[in-house]
């Protein structure tokens, strides 16, 4: 049996590996019941829900876990239960903050979660507030309405224009994405995990796949696979996601605060969202005010897109940010980071299997045992937005049920189905 060199193994990272990013336990020859391929929010809690089940579990990523190209990679991330009239989507919110919590607590990383509150800024035209405020009473998560002279009065920092009014739920927050993520994939080795560093090369398409290899020609072979690979997806099943996901760039502004000015920090000020806009959040471990735009930026590409903000852009963003928040309004810039969101078509998370029919799971790469799972984050106009980080919550296990697109094409999205994994 053949024990990979750990230098060759970590050559792609610089400096000290964090938690996740060492090869772990991987020697060639091992055969596993489950390999998760990615290391993002999806996959690492995937390989933790695997784990617990009792299967012997590998978790491959060629950058590391939640590294800077991932979208998991980012420093915060919003968890709310609003997701308009989806009401699927607001109980898997829940659940995932709940699992999210336990896990925090279990490990001693209650400060991954801010508990900042979330804001829904309402405006006329938009009934995806009013629909949010429904779905929510009717789930059972805490939430207020908030009039705009109450508005006024609790968060004075906004200068709300065509504001009308706001639904803030006050137990959702900021998850610190990147150290979170990692902190999952820690626990799963220290738990018995297996992690290899490595980039996997797409299985042939035709028959049951029983071992997949990496650029560095190392094999693992396991009884079932799970794609995670978020963005990346496209460019691993090029025939079937190809046209299906698309990695857009995003960019995320911060900017540095006034000396000794708690206006910005919680608890004065909340994490929020401008629905089909802007979103940020507040001060969170003095890194600044962080601000982005949710709509869609052009085509990036994961691997080699420059991650770098042009100045035409943070002109716009600061001139954005001085006319919601005044008092901010000769901040300096402090940081900007640049991302990318894999949209479906309607912004559906979806599972499936690599036959393209998504309502087959019970086929030939049948249940759970060969199934390949992806979110879809991101929005489309008028659709509701990013679904991820209920990833906790998500995770697909035998038994589950799981909401896929319905439609000849896959994510051209009519209605959703129930589908027993
Ligand atoms: C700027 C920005 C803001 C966002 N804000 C929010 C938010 O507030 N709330 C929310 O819910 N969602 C938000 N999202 C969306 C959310 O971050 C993503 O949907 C989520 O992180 C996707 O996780 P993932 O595990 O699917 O993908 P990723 O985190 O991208 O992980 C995929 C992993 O697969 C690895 N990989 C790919 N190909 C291979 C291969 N062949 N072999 C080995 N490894 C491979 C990659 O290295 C990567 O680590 C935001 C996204 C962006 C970009």
């Amino acid at each position: 049996m053949k024990t990979i060199a750990a230098p060759a193994a970590l050559a792609p990272f610089a400096g000290e590996p964090a938690a996740g990013e060492a090869l772990s336990g991987y020697q060639s020859g091992n055969t596993y019941d489950v390999a998760v391929i990615g290391a993002g929010v999806f996959g690492s809690w995937t390989a933790h829900h695997l784990q617990k089940a009792g299967n012997r579990v590998i978790l491959i990523d060629g950058y590391g876990a939640a590294n800077a190209r991932a979208s998991s990679g980012g420093e915060s991330r919003i968890i709310r239960m609003g997701y308009g009239g989806d009401e699927v989507y607001t109980r898997f919110s829940k659940r995932a903050l709940e699992l999210w919590l336990e896990f925090f607590h279990r490990t001693g990383n209650q400060q991954l979660f801010q508990q900042t509150g979330l804001l829904w800024l309402s405006r006329p035209d938009n009934p995806q507030v009013a629909k949010t405020a429904e779905v929510l009473a009717k789930v059972g998560v805490k939430f207020e309405n908030l009039s705009r002279a109450e508005l006024e009065k609790r968060f004075p920092q906004f200068q709300l224009e065509s504001v009308t009014s706001a639904v803030f739920e006050p137990e959702s927050g900021a998850l610190l994405a990147r150290r979170a993520v990692q902190a999952v994939v820690a626990d799963f080795i220290r738990s018995g995990g297996h992690f290899l560093p490595e980039h996997v090369v797409t299985p042939a398409r035709k028959g049951a796949v029983k071992s997949v290899e990496t650029r560095m020609r190392n094999k693992v072979s396991a009884g079932s696979f799970v794609f995670a690979c978020g963005p990346w997806l496209p460019k691993v099943f090029p025939e079937l996601l190809g046209q299906r996901i698309f990695p857009t760039r995003q960019e995320v502004f911060f900017f540095g605060v006034p000396p000794g000015d708690r206006r910005w920090s919680m608890p004065a000020m909340p994490t929020w969202i401008d629905v089909g806009d802007l979103y940020g959040f507040p001060d969170i471990e003095n890194r600044g005010v962080k601000i982005a735009s949710d709509r869609h930026g052009p085509p990036f590409d994961p691997d080699t897109g420059e991650r770098l903000v042009a100045e035409a852009q943070i002109a716009e963003m600061r001139q954005r940010l001085a006319g919601l928040f005044p008092g901010m309004k000769d901040a300096p810039l402090v940081e900007t980071r640049v991302c990318q969101y894999e949209n479906s078509s309607n912004g559906d998370f979806s599972a499936g299997s690599p036959s393209g029919n998504e309502q087959h799971l019970d086929g030939r790469w049948g249940i759970w045992s060969r199934i390949q799972a992806w979110s879809g984050g991101g929005r489309v106009p008028g659709g509701a937005s990013a679904r991820s980080w209920k990833g906790a919550g998500a995770t697909l296990q035998p038994g589950n049920k799981v909401y896929c697109s319905k439609s000849a094409r896959c994510f051209n999205v009519t209605s959703k189905t129930a589908v027993q994994v």
